[in-house]
């Protein structure tokens, strides 16, 4: 396995680096890149009911012959099945597609209103009957969270946000970690949108490294787990070669003032 795990609530290893399939597109290209991320040794693989995908990530894992236990697959309930019985039916249907007896984190993908807290009881639901070994959410800000820890049995394992240099999610974070929720970066690397910022780039240059690799290192940096998404095979093994340098103190100052509130998806911080 390519880097280290960090252990999850109830003791769940997780490997700090997964694969994002987010619009690899269904079929061979996503079989392609989880292919080759396999080989290369990634052990964590993050699809969604959404992404459509998710029947490729298990034909690409049932290809690969590795053991199941050595792998770590999330997925996600999707908006539309929010809801108890609804929750259960999409994570029946998700499995199905995977081809898989369980999936070792569940998410909820967003913090749907009105929905999100009997879905959440359908995620404790799955937990209880070891359908997966770990549950979690996505896209919570604070008041999300607060709110389901209030009602909740279980508390979440992980929180799965948009984190980079140039949106960091201070707060949400801190609040992570006094709980001991895990938080996974997603869009680790803004889509791309600031590959080219002239201080990373400047930091890159001086590492020896690519703005991708500063990306995503200085995402481990503050203990996150981070989800680079790539369908090329060049780029898939560039994004695991993070385990073999540190950024420094002041690299990682640098990058710490870049923040600019950027984000390059949905944006749950006005989501009621
Ligand atoms: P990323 O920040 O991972 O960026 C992906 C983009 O960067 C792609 O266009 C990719 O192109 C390109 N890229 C990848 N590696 C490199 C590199 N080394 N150099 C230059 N360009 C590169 O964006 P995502 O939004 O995909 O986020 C990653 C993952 O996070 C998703 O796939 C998904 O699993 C998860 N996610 C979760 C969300 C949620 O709501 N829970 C929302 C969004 C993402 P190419 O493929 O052509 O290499």
């Amino acid at each position: 396995m390519i880097g280290d795990s960090i252990a999850l609530k109830g003791d769940v290893a997780i490997p700090r680096l997964g694969l994002g399939v987010f619009q690899a597109r269904r079929g061979a290209e996503t079989q392609a890149a989880v292919r080759e991320a396999l080989r290369i040794g990634y052990r964590h693989v993050d699809t969604a009911r959404i992404y459509g995908n998710e029947q490729d990530v298990g034909a690409a894992i049932r290809e690969s012959g590795i053991a199941r236990s050595e792998l770590f697959v999330t997925t996600k309930l999707w908006n539309d099945d929010q809801g108890f019985d609804s929750a259960l039916r999409a994570f029946d249907r998700s499995v199905e597609r995977l081809s898989l007896e369980y999936v070792d984190l569940y998410l909820l993908h967003w913090p749907v209103p009105k929905k999100r807290i009997e879905s959440w009881r359908a995620l404790e639901r799955l937990l209880a009957e070891r359908r997966v070994r770990a549950i979690g959410v996505s896209n919570f800000m604070v008041h999300h969270l607060e709110e389901l820890l209030r009602d909740a049995s279980v508390v979440p394992a992980v929180n799965q946000i948009e984190v980079s240099p140039f949106l960091q999610q201070r707060e949400v974070r801190a609040f992570c970690k006094a709980r001991a929720i895990a938080v996974e970066a997603y869009s680790p690397l803004t889509k791309g949108e600031r590959l080219n910022d002239p201080a990373v780039v400047k930091i890159a240059a001086q590492l020896e490294r690519s703005p991708a690799q500063v990306l995503l290192r200085w995402g481990l940096e503050h203990g996150m787990i981070v989800l680079p998404k790539s369908s090329r095979a060049s780029r898939i093994a560039e994004n695991s070669k993070i385990f073999d340098f540190t950024l420094g103190a002041d690299a990682m100052k640098r990058l710490d003032a870049l923040e600019e509130g950027l984000v390059t998806g949905w944006d749950p911080r006005r989501q009621p």
